[in-house]
């Protein structure tokens, strides 16, 4: 076996795992395999090994990579988990199937004028700055209710919340907290959990982990 597909193996026991642990079904998790800045050729192999969910964080990065990929594996699914700006709306509902990062009310309407245009709709995660740090993308966390809101009136299909805690501290807590207001919001799916604490995130109620570094290898 290559190393991501053996990598592969191991995330997926270990998603089960963590289901298990807080009783949940490991098949009410997908695996977004994060490849950005990962070449074709290091890609392959994961979808040799039948990995169908990807995560891109450019537009264009996007663009450049996959239409290939896509027409020998036509089941691949494609999630943007990075910024979005808003005239790239329209590149961004042609070719991903969900959207992680809506976070602004300008975001809102570019993406309600690109679906009506393309004739695709596509589910969109509001991404939360659950640390309530200056420099991390997401909506704050009092701007939430408006924004979904908003979101809602302009008929984006919302799927759930979407969280990247802060770095080097014990992430659970931002998780519950991301849990928490997605219930309190009725939304049910989660979007939670990296390489270094998709386990916590799942025992938490993550319904999507995007991972990257534990199944391709540091990025450079
Ligand atoms: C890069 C990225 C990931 C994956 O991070 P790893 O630590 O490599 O698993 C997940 N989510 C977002 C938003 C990212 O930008």
């Amino acid at each position: 076996m290559t190393e991501p597909a053996q990598a592969l193996c191991e995330i997926r026991d270990d998603i089960a795992h963590a289901a298990r642990i807080a009783r949940r079904k490991g098949e009410d998790v997908t695996l977004i395999a994060v490849s950005k800045t990962r070449t074709p050729a290091e890609i392959e192999p994961l979808l040799e090994a039948g990995q169908r969910v990807f995560g891109e964080n450019r537009v264009q990065e996007a663009q450049a990579k996959w239409p290939d990929l896509k027409a020998r594996y036509p089941d691949v699914r494609l999630h943007l988990v990075g910024q979005l700006q808003s005239n790239k709306a329209e590149d961004a509902a042609l070719l991903f199937d969900a959207i992680h990062s809506l976070d602004r009310p300008s975001l809102v309407t570019a993406l309600a004028r690109a679906f009506e245009k393309t004739g695709r709709s596509v589910p969109c995660f509001v991404q939360v700055n659950i640390g309530d740090e200056e420099q991390k993308g997401g909506c704050a966390i009092a701007d939430l209710p408006a924004l979904l809101a908003e979101a809602k009136a302009a008929g984006l299909p919302i799927a759930g919340l979407m969280c990247v805690p802060p770095a080097d501290v014990e992430p659970s807590p931002y998780f519950a907290l991301l849990a928490k207001l997605a219930a309190d919001n009725g939304l049910s799916r989660l979007s939670m959990g990296m390489s270094g604490d998709f386990e916590a995130a799942v025992r938490l109620g993550a319904t999507h982990v995007r991972v990257g570094t534990a199944l391709f290898g540091p990025r450079d």
